[in-house]
């Protein structure tokens, strides 16, 4: 495991829990509106923490925690993954991890042991304008539609949740997610925010208003379709 950061409290990562949120590096995209530069394409000074350093603040921390939620960069590139959230299960935590959909065999093994409590899977755009938003052209988007029917079939608790940008999601998008995703237990919109730690800072976001005309478009499909980080 190649990890690059750490949260050691966090009320907003996992849903109504308390949890320590670790930040896995390396990524398989290169969304450009990607909040994090600095895992996807770590700087060769970048200090790693040891598996150690992890553990030792989990045991620490443990009685104040619920759980901790795993995050990238894409934490399903790490093919030790399996073995670092067994011994985190073993201490009694549940674990949320957050994943662009792109390795639907681990996410299914993480299952079937019994490993991961929540799933977020980002769904980046429609099927349509999925390579360009992720900027891979090349990419098979076959993995990613794995993911979603993998999801779907709730052996797990999880969401989808995309974010939003002007220049790069409209109505049409929202209808044609809407139809890909039809009947998912959770779905999420968060809008896009300026950072100086993104990938490429050309994009804005929509207004509050677009935003809710999103969700209502999406509830036709999905019903328990919400905003997020939006008043
Ligand atoms: S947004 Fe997620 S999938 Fe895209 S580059 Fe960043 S970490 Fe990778």
């Amino acid at each position: 495991m190649l990890i690059l950061g750490l949260q050691k409290t966090t009320l907003l990562d996992y849903p109504g829990k308390i949890a320590s949120t670790i930040f896995t590096g390396g990524c398989n995209f290169r969304c450009p509106f990607c909040h994090n530069r600095d895992l996807v394409m770590p700087p060769n000074d970048v200090i790693a923490y040891s598996e150690d350093e992890i553990f030792e603040h989990l045991k620490a921390k443990k009685k104040v925690l619920d759980g901790v939620c795993i995050t990238g960069g894409e934490p399903t590139l790490h093919k030790d993954l399996p073995g670092f959230i067994h011994k985190i299960k073993d201490m009694g935590l549940l674990v949320k991890l957050d994943s662009n959909g792109t390795n639907p065999d681990m996410v299914e093994s993480l299952i079937n042991q019994g490993l991961v409590d929540y799933i977020a899977m980002d769904i980046k755009n429609s099927k349509e304008k999925y390579n360009s938003i992720a900027c891979m052209p090349n990419f098979d988007i076959g993995t990613i539609e794995a993911s979603v029917e993998l999801l779907k079939q709730e052996r797990v608790d999880y969401e989808f949740r995309t974010t939003i940008m002007r220049e790069c999601h409209d109505a049409e998008d929202m209808e044609a997610i809407g139809q890909w995703i039809k009947g998912a237990k959770a779905y999420y919109l968060q809008s896009y925010k300026e950072s100086e730690q993104v990938i490429n800072p050309i994009f804005s976001a929509h207004s509050p208003e677009t935003l809710k005309s999103f969700v209502d478009i999406l509830k036709n499909y999905i019903p328990n379709t919400n905003l997020r980080g939006i008043d």
